[in-house]
């Protein structure tokens, strides 16, 4: 078999196309393939897809193909140019690449499937090529699957916040919980956020009324924006958000104490567990500590005790539950408590429905850790169009393409 054979077959091409030419330069480490096409090939119109279209003239391209051993390889090729009666003159799509890109089709899959599991900058070093041109890649495809990303069995959505920067800028993170993937992200955590995504689900075809439950923490903006966009779906606290508020409560309040309690000093750790987490030394500490008669031990007993109403059966005995614990902490004379508890009775419906919908958004914390190291791969590039690029393409469960 002829060398230019081989590398026909082993590039998968069909008529009209095939190798014609093999260049190799071993001091410069470069493969060229040259394909052309048979004298007389017919083409198909770019645009309107009407077979048998006869060539107008032709322009020469290249391409960076899959590295030939230790060799970088290229593919150059005139390219036909159609002249259909209805489009006019068009450049045809050859098969081994999409039109508009200098790698081929091969590469580019080669260079997403690595992106999954790499840092973007020593990837670009790896493949030899400049960073934009990777994040162009990336983008091009990432883009294409949310595009086509199926939103028909969406019911629960999960809402949270990420850091993208440390502490200032944020991003808000829209999850599927069934399905355990981010489908939607925005660039801050305004009001605006939750209008965007009811604009994406529409663009998508989908009914936003398709979703019943979003489950969040009790930030004003989101709640904001879910009165004005989806006033008709169901709201759930997220209980790990809000025991997490219980317990800034308390220590609030051993901070103030601790201006005049010497026995409290290094001890915010100890408040902050809960009782299942805390060691035997813990649990002595704490025990010796509750013999003090402590406003902070107090506003303990009172949070710990909210934590038993995830041990309700049901809706109403969980109601009557926070009714009591309610009276308890506004009566506790302790000030973070009191304000907490108000907080507690302002979102009270959103809490209680737990009870109906058991949903938390202990799904959207996990992928979120996952979306920390993802923004880490991005070291270097941190604007949102590729943070968002990353982010899908760690945790947006898309549907990529794996070969040609
Ligand atoms: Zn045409």
């Amino acid at each position: 078999m002829a060398n230019e054979q081989l590398f026909t077959i082993a590039l998968g091409l069909t008529e009209p196309w095939f190798v014609k030419n093999i260049l190799f330069d071993a001091e410069k480490h470069r493969l060229d393939l040259e394909i052309d096409f048979h004298v007389g090939a017919k083409f198909e119109c770019p645009s309107c897809k009407r077979t048998g279209c006869s060539v107008h003239d032709t322009e020469k391209r290249t391409w960076r193909h899959l590295d030939f051993f230790q060799h970088q390889a290229y593919i150059t090729a005139r390219v036909p140019r159609t002249a259909c009666p209805e489009c006019g003159v068009k450049q045809v799509d050859v098969p081994w690449a999409r039109s508009g890109s200098g790698f081929t089709l091969l590469f580019e899959i080669f260079a997403l499937t690595l992106a999954q599991n790499m840092a973007i900058r020593p990837l670009a070093k790896l493949l030899q090529i400049h960073p934009d041109s990777l994040w162009r890649i990336l983008t091009h495809y990432v883009d294409e699957a949310v595009k086509r990303m199926p939103l028909s069995s969406l019911k629960q959505v999960g809402i949270d916040e990420v850091a993208m920067k440390k502490g200032h800028t944020y991003l808000t993170v829209f999850g599927d919980l069934a399905l355990s993937r981010i489908i939607f992200l925005a660039q801050n955590r305004e009001s605006t956020v939750i209008q965007q995504f009811y604009d994406f689900l529409v663009a998508k075809g989908i009914d936003p009324k398709q979703v019943e439950h979003f489950c969040l923490d009790m930030w004003p903006a989101y709640l904001k924006g879910l009165a004005d966009n989806f006033a008709e779906s169901t709201i759930v606290f997220d209980r790990y958000h809000l025991m997490a508020k219980a317990n800034a409560a308390v220590d609030l309040v051993r901070r103030q104490e601790a201006k005049e309690r010497k026995e409290l000093k290094n001890t915010r750790y100890l408040w902050l567990k809960g009782q299942a987490n805390l060691s035997a030394k813990e649990r002595e500490r704490l025990e010796s500590l509750s013999h003090l008669n402590l406003k902070t031990s107090r506003a303990r007993r009172i949070i710990e005790s909210l934590r038993l109403l995830w041990n309700c059966k049901h809706y109403d005995q969980a109601q009557l539950f926070l009714k009591k614990w309610y009276f308890w902490a506004t009566h506790s004379r302790l000030e973070p408590i009191i304000e907490f508890a108000k907080t507690v009775k302002a979102h009270w419906n959103g809490i209680l429905n737990f009870f109906q919908s058991p949903i938390t958004n202990g799904i959207i914390e996990g992928l979120n850790n996952k979306i920390k190291v993802a923004m880490r791969r991005a070291f270097g590039f941190k604007t949102y169009r590729y943070l968002s690029t990353i982010i899908y393409l760690v945790v947006g469960k898309l549907a990529l393409p794996t070969r040609y």
